[in-house]
């Protein structure tokens, strides 16, 4: 035998890959910051106790997961994958799968909690959840991508159901991904179960796409907040150019505004006299991002955000206006198309500017409005017209707007808190109807 005076090999074996996260993981925990942030002021507008409080700031199940991918070249990589339902006293948990390499539990849990408040806000009978996987899908070919979601819905099966948990697109996913989804989830039911997922494919029984209906509410809302004014030369600059500021970049320039600037992760064009959606739709698709449009200029992703514009649609992902670059924003409208774009800093500086911001949960709501449709008319086996459709989203939309709106100017606050007071007070009006069991 040979003596051990060599070094053992384990100190120069390789470290075994592991995924256990390192928690708290910075990245989200601003966007859970800033929800925390805004349910307590809508907690004091509303004068809700303590316990209330934490039940509402507490998400009602978290599952964090371990997703292994088999890569096209035989190796294993695994990945965390998480579903948290932050609540359920008015429905069913609903709410988005995100890919995104960045994202981690403290940013589902904020993205589950909006969703509370949103659902609430625009009177749907759903609670508040959100998935996330963290992984980059652009790194993964179509097969693999369709492996790791197969494998992350099979672990996060003792949440969802038709009636407990509807999962949708968000950030990285698609159609595509809840074609998956929903036949992964009937496999195992052995029968098809459309009310699984809503903004599937046309065929599978989706309603008019998600992406389409949030811009479409985008647009709704940000006509709304011109309160009037013909939208025709209204000048907009949108930062990001995925599904939903894409479509509600030709949404708005459809109603007639002026669509000047807009940007993605691979840079940003200008053209002051008003781009052409369409054929940057068409450059899009080709290069694979806005950059290098020929007949636009190149700005910085800074300098896109600080255009002096009517309007500026965020629409890409959380705390795009932050302290450092709040006070350089010259638009005097601001439509949240993504989740939570602003921070609370970021808040305050645009309030004093006097510049109105349409909150997230009002403004993007157009994608799970549409989402209910799409579940109302899979768990009834029934189809509606896309003009039935899209009357509904625009009379749940237009009852929201208003309601925030007349609540903003009674009690003199913004629409943010407006709205977060509607939805929060939703959700804790249910808790105290239902009582607390035992
Ligand atoms: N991901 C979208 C959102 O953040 C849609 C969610 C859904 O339809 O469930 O609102």
């Amino acid at each position: 035998m040979v003596p051990s005076t060599t070094p053992a090999t384990s100190s120069q074996a390789p470290p075994i890959p592991s995924i256990i996260p390192d928690l708290p993981v910075p990245p989200g925990r601003q966007a859970l910051d800033s929800a925390l942030h805004q349910l307590g002021r809508a907690a004091d507008l509303l004068g809700l106790d303590d316990g209330l409080r934490a039940m509402l700031a507490t998400p009602r199940r978290s599952l964090m997961v371990a997703v292994p991918v088999r890569r096209e070249d035989g190796s294993v990589r695994v990945v965390r994958g998480y579903r948290v339902q932050h609540n359920v006293s008015r429905g069913p948990a609903k709410g988005g799968i995100r890919f995104h390499p960045a994202t981690d539990l403290n940013e589902v849990t904020a993205l589950a909690m909006w969703m509370t408040w949103k659902c609430a806000l625009v009177n749907l009978p759903y609670g508040g959840a959100k998935g996330g996987v963290a992984v980059d899908p652009a790194a993964l070919t179509a097969r693999e991508l369709e492996r790791l979601t197969r494998r992350y819905v099979n672990e996060i099966l003792p949440l969802i159901g038709p009636e407990q948990d509807i999962p949708a697109p968000d950030v990285g996913t698609d159609e595509q991904t809840m074609a998956w989804i929903m036949d992964t989830y009937s496999v195992k039911a052995g029968y098809s179960v459309p009310g699984i997922v809503t903004g599937k494919p046309p065929v599978l029984g989706g309603s008019l796409g998600l992406a389409g209906a949030t811009a479409l509410g985008v647009q709704i809302a940000t006509l709304a907040a011109l309160d009037g004014r013909d939208p025709e030369g209204v000048t907009v600059a949108v930062q990001g150019f995925g599904k939903v500021g894409a479509l509600t970049a030709r949404s708005l320039a459809a109603a007639g505004c002026r669509i000047v600037a807009v940007s993605d992760a691979t840079g940003a064009v200008t053209d002051p006299s008003g781009l052409d959606v369409g054929a940057l739709l068409e450059h899009h698709a080709e290069a694979g991002g806005v950059r290098g449009y020929p007949r636009a200029d190149a700005l910085s992703h800074d300098e896109l955000l600080e255009l002096d514009v009517d309007v500026l649609v965020p629409a890409a992902l959380e705390g795009a206006i932050h302290a450092g670059n709040a006070s350089r924003i010259r638009a005097g409208l601001v439509v949240e198309g993504a989740n939570g774009p602003t921070t609370p800093e970021a808040d305050r500086v645009l309030s004093d500017a006097g510049i109105t911001v349409v909150p997230d949960i009002l403004a993007n709501a157009g994608g799970v409005i549409v989402s209910y449709l799409e579940w109302v008319q899979n768990t009834q086996a029934c189809s509606w017209s896309s003009g039935e459709v899209e009357r509904r989203l625009r009379e749940l939309m237009r009852d929201a707007f208003g309601e925030v709106r007349e609540a903003a100017a009674q009690r003199g606050i913004s629409l943010r808190d407006a709205a977060h007071m509607i939805g929060v007070g939703r959700v804790a009006e249910a808790h105290r109807v239902r009582g607390l069991y035992p």
